[in-house]
Protein backbone atom coordinates (compact mmCIF):
# COMPACT_ATOMS: atom_id res chain seq x y z
CA UNK A 1 0.00 0.00 0.00
CA UNK A 2 1.33 3.53 -0.61
CA UNK A 3 0.11 6.89 -0.04
CA UNK A 4 -3.03 7.14 -1.65
CA UNK A 5 -4.18 3.84 -0.44
CA UNK A 6 -3.27 4.74 3.02
CA UNK A 7 -5.26 7.93 2.95
CA UNK A 8 -8.13 5.87 2.23
CA UNK A 9 -7.56 3.30 4.84
CA UNK A 10 -7.30 6.76 6.91
CA UNK A 11 -10.61 8.00 5.58
CA UNK A 12 -12.82 4.36 6.27
CA UNK A 13 -11.24 4.26 10.03
CA UNK A 14 -12.49 7.73 10.64
CA UNK A 15 -15.94 6.63 8.97
CA UNK A 16 -15.53 3.61 11.38
CA UNK A 17 -15.06 5.83 14.54
CA UNK A 18 -18.53 7.08 16.57
CA UNK A 19 -18.67 10.58 15.62
CA UNK A 20 -21.39 12.72 15.34
CA UNK A 21 -21.52 13.53 11.61
CA UNK A 22 -21.27 17.27 10.43
CA UNK A 23 -22.50 18.76 7.25
CA UNK A 24 -19.17 19.40 5.20
CA UNK A 25 -17.77 20.24 1.46
CA UNK A 26 -14.59 18.57 2.53
CA UNK A 27 -13.81 15.05 1.38
CA UNK A 28 -13.43 14.05 4.96
CA UNK A 29 -17.01 14.19 6.79
CA UNK A 30 -15.62 14.49 10.17
CA UNK A 31 -13.50 15.70 12.63
CA UNK A 32 -11.81 11.93 12.97
CA UNK A 33 -11.11 11.60 9.36
CA UNK A 34 -9.34 15.09 9.14
CA UNK A 35 -7.29 13.81 12.20
CA UNK A 36 -6.03 10.92 10.23
CA UNK A 37 -5.65 12.65 7.26
CA UNK A 38 -3.89 14.96 8.75
CA UNK A 39 -1.25 12.84 10.31
CA UNK A 40 -0.92 10.45 7.30
CA UNK A 41 -0.12 13.77 5.10
CA UNK A 42 2.04 15.41 6.90
CA UNK A 43 4.11 12.66 8.71
CA UNK A 44 7.45 11.99 6.58
CA UNK A 45 7.38 8.14 4.69
CA UNK A 46 9.57 7.12 2.21
CA UNK A 47 12.67 9.39 0.95
CA UNK A 48 12.00 11.25 -2.52
CA UNK A 49 14.55 13.43 -4.40
CA UNK A 50 11.75 16.42 -3.50
CA UNK A 51 11.93 15.05 0.73
CA UNK A 52 12.24 18.19 2.87
CA UNK A 53 15.61 17.16 5.62
CA UNK A 54 13.54 16.47 9.04
CA UNK A 55 14.72 17.25 12.68
CA UNK A 56 14.64 13.62 14.06
CA UNK A 57 14.65 14.79 17.55
CA UNK A 58 10.94 16.13 15.91
CA UNK A 59 10.23 13.23 14.19
CA UNK A 60 11.13 11.67 17.35
CA UNK A 61 8.67 12.89 18.79
CA UNK A 62 5.94 12.66 16.14
CA UNK A 63 6.39 8.68 16.57
CA UNK A 64 6.29 8.35 19.82
CA UNK A 65 3.11 9.72 20.06
CA UNK A 66 1.81 7.22 17.36
CA UNK A 67 3.38 4.36 18.43
CA UNK A 68 3.44 4.44 22.51
CA UNK A 69 1.03 4.74 25.09
CA UNK A 70 2.02 4.78 28.38
CA UNK A 71 4.75 2.07 28.69
CA UNK A 72 2.70 0.09 25.77
CA UNK A 73 4.09 0.14 22.63
CA UNK A 74 3.30 -1.23 18.91
CA UNK A 75 4.39 -4.42 17.32
CA UNK A 76 3.50 -6.25 14.33
CA UNK A 77 4.60 -10.19 15.55
CA UNK A 78 6.75 -11.88 17.96
CA UNK A 79 9.24 -14.69 15.97
CA UNK A 80 12.69 -16.17 16.98
CA UNK A 81 15.34 -15.59 14.09
CA UNK A 82 18.28 -16.95 13.31
CA UNK A 83 20.25 -14.47 12.90
CA UNK A 84 23.14 -13.79 16.12
CA UNK A 85 23.09 -17.56 16.33
CA UNK A 86 19.08 -17.54 17.36
CA UNK A 87 17.15 -14.91 18.67
CA UNK A 88 13.59 -13.81 20.44
CA UNK A 89 12.39 -10.37 18.48
CA UNK A 90 9.68 -8.31 18.87
CA UNK A 91 9.05 -6.68 15.66
CA UNK A 92 7.79 -2.77 16.46
CA UNK A 93 7.38 0.05 14.47
CA UNK A 94 8.22 3.55 14.31
CA UNK A 95 11.79 5.15 13.74
CA UNK A 96 13.44 9.13 13.56
CA UNK A 97 15.13 7.93 10.52
CA UNK A 98 14.32 7.38 7.18
CA UNK A 99 17.25 5.43 5.46
CA UNK A 100 16.97 4.71 1.98
CA UNK A 101 18.69 0.93 2.73
CA UNK A 102 16.33 0.54 5.11
CA UNK A 103 14.86 -3.43 5.09
CA UNK A 104 12.35 -2.81 7.87
CA UNK A 105 8.90 -3.05 6.59
CA UNK A 106 6.64 0.05 5.31
CA UNK A 107 5.30 0.45 8.72
CA UNK A 108 8.37 2.36 9.57
CA UNK A 109 6.45 4.82 6.63
CA UNK A 110 3.27 4.51 7.64
CA UNK A 111 3.09 3.67 11.87
CA UNK A 112 -0.83 4.98 11.99
CA UNK A 113 -2.58 2.48 9.99
CA UNK A 114 -0.18 -0.96 10.95
CA UNK A 115 0.57 -2.80 14.43
CA UNK A 116 -1.38 -3.18 17.84
CA UNK A 117 -0.44 -1.75 21.31
CA UNK A 118 1.62 -4.24 24.14
CA UNK A 119 2.01 -3.21 27.19
CA UNK A 120 5.91 -3.67 28.60
CA UNK A 121 4.66 -7.04 30.48
CA UNK A 122 2.91 -9.02 27.46
CA UNK A 123 5.51 -7.78 25.21
CA UNK A 124 8.32 -9.74 27.54
CA UNK A 125 5.98 -12.40 28.08
CA UNK A 126 5.78 -13.34 24.07
CA UNK A 127 9.79 -12.73 23.79
CA UNK A 128 10.36 -14.95 26.82
CA UNK A 129 8.03 -17.37 25.81
CA UNK A 130 9.56 -17.62 22.21
CA UNK A 131 12.89 -17.68 23.60
CA UNK A 132 12.15 -20.66 25.69
CA UNK A 133 10.42 -22.35 22.73
CA UNK A 134 13.19 -22.10 20.69
CA UNK A 135 15.41 -23.24 23.38
CA UNK A 136 17.31 -19.32 22.49
CA UNK A 137 19.12 -16.92 24.86
CA UNK A 138 19.15 -13.99 23.36
CA UNK A 139 16.35 -11.56 22.73
CA UNK A 140 15.99 -7.81 20.98
CA UNK A 141 13.15 -5.39 19.59
CA UNK A 142 13.79 -4.79 16.11
CA UNK A 143 11.66 -3.68 13.11
CA UNK A 144 11.70 0.05 14.20
CA UNK A 145 13.95 2.03 16.52
CA UNK A 146 13.81 0.53 19.74
CA UNK A 147 14.84 3.44 21.74
CA UNK A 148 11.72 5.31 21.12
CA UNK A 149 9.53 5.18 23.71
CA UNK A 150 11.88 4.79 26.75
CA UNK A 151 9.30 4.05 29.44
CA UNK A 152 8.68 1.02 27.35
CA UNK A 153 11.76 -0.09 26.51
CA UNK A 154 13.52 0.11 30.35
CA UNK A 155 10.12 -1.45 31.48
CA UNK A 156 11.16 -4.42 29.17
CA UNK A 157 14.59 -4.22 30.19
CA UNK A 158 13.59 -4.58 33.87
CA UNK A 159 11.55 -8.21 33.19
CA UNK A 160 14.48 -9.58 31.26
CA UNK A 161 16.73 -8.66 33.87
CA UNK A 162 15.48 -11.40 35.52
CA UNK A 163 15.91 -14.33 33.21
CA UNK A 164 19.63 -15.50 31.32
CA UNK A 165 18.57 -13.98 28.22
CA UNK A 166 21.47 -11.12 26.49
CA UNK A 167 19.25 -7.92 25.68
CA UNK A 168 20.51 -7.08 22.10
CA UNK A 169 20.17 -3.24 21.61
CA UNK A 170 20.17 -1.91 17.98
CA UNK A 171 20.29 1.38 17.69
CA UNK A 172 20.62 4.25 15.17
CA UNK A 173 22.08 6.36 18.18
CA UNK A 174 19.75 9.23 17.61
CA UNK A 175 18.36 9.74 21.17
CA UNK A 176 20.84 8.20 22.90
CA UNK A 177 23.35 11.42 21.79
CA UNK A 178 20.91 13.68 22.38
CA UNK A 179 20.30 12.37 25.95
CA UNK A 180 23.77 11.06 28.28
CA UNK A 181 20.71 10.49 30.83
CA UNK A 182 19.15 8.04 28.59
CA UNK A 183 21.82 6.16 28.37
CA UNK A 184 23.03 6.38 31.91
CA UNK A 185 19.66 4.45 32.60
CA UNK A 186 20.69 1.74 30.86
CA UNK A 187 24.33 1.39 33.35
CA UNK A 188 22.50 -0.94 35.40
CA UNK A 189 21.66 -3.54 33.03
CA UNK A 190 24.23 -6.18 32.83
CA UNK A 191 22.52 -8.19 30.28
CA UNK A 192 22.60 -5.93 27.39
CA UNK A 193 25.20 -5.76 24.04
CA UNK A 194 24.08 -2.04 22.27
CA UNK A 195 25.23 -2.53 18.25
CA UNK A 196 24.97 1.18 17.39
CA UNK A 197 24.84 1.29 13.58
CA UNK A 198 26.20 4.64 11.97
CA UNK A 199 24.58 5.84 8.56
CA UNK A 200 27.09 8.27 7.81
CA UNK A 201 30.46 9.70 7.78
CA UNK A 202 29.60 13.48 7.14
CA UNK A 203 26.07 16.02 7.34
CA UNK A 204 26.28 15.75 3.61
CA UNK A 205 26.01 11.73 3.56
CA UNK A 206 23.57 11.74 6.52
CA UNK A 207 21.13 14.01 5.13
CA UNK A 208 20.86 12.14 1.55
CA UNK A 209 20.48 8.45 3.12
CA UNK A 210 18.67 9.21 6.36
CA UNK A 211 16.60 12.30 5.38
CA UNK A 212 17.59 13.72 8.65
CA UNK A 213 18.76 17.47 8.81
CA UNK A 214 22.86 16.81 8.46
CA UNK A 215 23.72 18.86 11.58
CA UNK A 216 22.24 16.09 13.63
CA UNK A 217 24.75 13.85 11.67
CA UNK A 218 26.54 14.26 15.52
CA UNK A 219 24.62 12.54 17.07
CA UNK A 220 25.20 8.96 16.85
CA UNK A 221 28.89 9.76 17.49
CA UNK A 222 27.97 11.47 20.66
CA UNK A 223 26.21 8.15 21.51
CA UNK A 224 29.35 5.89 21.43
CA UNK A 225 31.05 8.51 23.18
CA UNK A 226 28.39 8.20 26.51
CA UNK A 227 28.66 4.24 25.78
CA UNK A 228 31.93 4.44 26.38
CA UNK A 229 32.42 6.77 28.91
CA UNK A 230 29.29 4.85 31.18
CA UNK A 231 31.23 1.73 30.19
CA UNK A 232 28.87 -0.44 28.76
CA UNK A 233 29.16 -3.22 26.31
CA UNK A 234 28.15 -2.05 23.11
CA UNK A 235 29.71 -2.56 19.72
CA UNK A 236 29.77 0.01 16.69
CA UNK A 237 28.17 -0.89 12.78
CA UNK A 238 28.33 0.82 9.78
CA UNK A 239 26.63 1.03 6.85
CA UNK A 240 29.80 1.40 4.69
CA UNK A 241 28.37 0.31 1.70
CA UNK A 242 30.32 1.70 -1.26
CA UNK A 243 27.31 1.79 -3.88
CA UNK A 244 26.34 3.93 -1.38
CA UNK A 245 28.70 5.45 0.99
CA UNK A 246 31.60 7.47 -1.07
CA UNK A 247 35.42 6.00 0.02
CA UNK A 248 36.08 9.53 1.46
CA UNK A 249 33.01 9.78 3.61
CA UNK A 250 34.24 6.40 4.94
CA UNK A 251 37.41 7.72 5.80
CA UNK A 252 35.95 10.44 7.36
CA UNK A 253 33.83 8.39 9.71
CA UNK A 254 36.79 5.64 10.85
CA UNK A 255 38.81 9.03 11.26
CA UNK A 256 36.02 10.74 13.23
CA UNK A 257 35.80 7.04 15.48
CA UNK A 258 39.06 7.42 16.36
CA UNK A 259 39.30 10.91 17.86
CA UNK A 260 36.38 9.93 20.30
CA UNK A 261 38.72 6.81 21.37
CA UNK A 262 36.68 4.28 19.41
CA UNK A 263 39.39 1.57 18.58
CA UNK A 264 37.06 -1.87 19.02
CA UNK A 265 35.37 -3.74 15.93
CA UNK A 266 33.48 -2.19 13.44
CA UNK A 267 31.08 -4.52 11.88
CA UNK A 268 30.51 -2.57 8.42
CA UNK A 269 27.14 -3.48 6.88
CA UNK A 270 26.28 -4.06 3.34
CA UNK A 271 23.26 -3.30 1.80
CA UNK A 272 20.78 -6.63 1.07
CA UNK A 273 18.30 -6.28 -1.53
CA UNK A 274 15.15 -6.76 0.42
CA UNK A 275 12.16 -5.78 -1.56
CA UNK A 276 11.26 -2.74 0.77
CA UNK A 277 14.71 -1.56 0.72
CA UNK A 278 14.57 -1.73 -3.34
CA UNK A 279 11.44 0.46 -3.23
CA UNK A 280 12.93 2.89 -1.11
CA UNK A 281 16.27 3.23 -3.47
CA UNK A 282 14.17 3.75 -6.06
CA UNK A 283 11.96 6.23 -4.78
CA UNK A 284 14.95 8.25 -3.68
CA UNK A 285 16.42 7.93 -7.11
CA UNK A 286 19.44 6.03 -6.08
CA UNK A 287 20.91 3.36 -8.56
CA UNK A 288 22.76 0.62 -6.00
CA UNK A 289 26.34 0.66 -7.88
CA UNK A 290 27.52 -2.57 -8.00
S1 LIG B 1 17.80 1.52 8.82
FE1 LIG B 1 17.35 1.60 11.03
S2 LIG B 1 17.65 3.78 11.51
FE2 LIG B 1 17.45 3.69 9.33
S3 LIG B 1 15.27 4.01 8.95
FE3 LIG B 1 15.57 1.78 9.06
S4 LIG B 1 15.12 1.28 11.17
FE4 LIG B 1 15.48 3.49 11.11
Amino acid sequence: MFRKEYIQEAYNRGKNQSQPKRRSDSFFDNEVQRYYFKLVEEYPSFLTPHSKPFDPLELARQTEEIVGKGNSRKYTDFYCTGVYGGISTGYTIGCCLRCVFCWVDFSRDFPLQTGQFFSAQHAFQNLNHNARKAGVKKMRISGGEPTLCPEHLVSVLELIRETPCLFILETNGILFGNDPDYVNRLKKYRNIHIRVSLKAGNPEGFERRTGGKGEFYELPFKAVEYLKKEGINFHVAAMTDPGLMPGEERKMMLTRLKSIGYNDYLEEERCDPYPSTAVRLEKAGYKLRK
